[in-house]
């Protein structure tokens, strides 16, 4: 059985992303850090409940380069536009998988909709490092609507796991990857214990959405993170109640980080270069 290295506990309420996003950081000051590789950061937005209104809420145009965000809708609507041609609102469910890799430049909104109508939204980004090999290909968009993603059934009625990427049991993920990366959207039904079984060369994390459940004698409940040793494959979860969580893993990259602000690269050179890059308007623009 696999035992627990870090348990990180529900952060407080953070930080602002433009005034459409109030996040919290999961990964603390873990974010950037060769033990959580692939994955490089976690944003954890909500449930906030928004007024209805006719101004546009989100975040507007900047760049990345040099890694992917994921960004997984739970309530609400996220609407983004992006310096290669894609538009695109996603909801409840949906994914984005964005491959900056040498550059783009996007904007996060609430949709003009949700905008409108109000309500709660709830929803992640996850920043996920690409090989150095990768850094600099074109940039690349996928968009995962929820009906794309496919479900496995756990045995005995215990709840179902949504594969986004990766392998759950010979069920094939949605996203298509630049390293092995196992993201699952777990739902377990109240009272019901499940076994995950993950490759002990991955770096594996939990971080449960809603409820409250048992894994190694400690109990974990909303917004908590564990981070699991490499060593063993198993992990035994018990629900105590209904859990919605996520399970993000990944084989380590083992390259050099280097960052600044939306630049993920191996060097410094690397991220001057980037910020040369973004100032010199080679990252593109947002057409109309
Ligand atoms: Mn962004």
């Amino acid at each position: 059985m696999k035992k627990i290295k870090k348990l990180l506990r529900a952060p407080p309420r953070g930080h602002w992303v433009g005034d459409g996003f109030p996040v919290r950081a999961v990964f603390a000051d873990m974010a950037f850090t060769q033990e959580i590789s692939p994955f490089l950061m976690f944003d954890y937005g909500g449930p906030h409940d928004f007024t209805p209104t006719e101004t546009r809420r989100g975040v507007g145009p900047h760049p990345h380069r040099g890694f992917e965000t994921v960004t997984i809708a739970f309530q609400g609507e996220i609407e983004h536009a992006d310096s290669v041609g894609n538009k695109d609102v996603i909801g409840p469910g949906d994914v984005q998988w964005m491959t900056a890799a040498s550059g783009i430049i996007h904007e996060e909104m609430h949709s003009k909709n949700f905008a409108r109508h109000g309500g709660a939204l709830e929803m992640a980004q996850l920043w996920v490092n690409l090989p150095a090999k990768s850094k600099m290909d074109p940039p690349h968009y996928q968009p995962i609507v929820s009906a794309e993603i496919p479900v496995h059934q756990l045995d005995s009625d215990s709840g179902n796991v949504r594969v986004i990427a990766g392998d759950f049991l010979g069920t094939q993920g949605a996203a298509t990857t630049h390293t092995p990366i196992n993201l699952w959207d777990i739902h377990i039904h109240a009272g019901k214990t499940i076994d995950l079984t993950v490759p002990a060369e991955h770096n594996t994390m939990l971080f449960v959405r809603t409820g409250r459940l048992v894994l190694n004698n400690e109990t974990l409940g909303a917004a908590d993170l564990v981070i699991m040793e490499q060593a063993g494959q198993r992990i035994q979860l018990h629900a105590m109640e209904a859990c919605d969580l996520l399970l993000l893993g990944g084989e380590p990259i083992n390259e050099p980080i280097a960052t600044r602000g939306p630049f993920v690269m191996n060097t410094d050179q690397e991220i001057r270069q980037a910020i040369m890059d973004y100032q010199n308007g080679k990252m593109g623009h947002i057409a109309g």
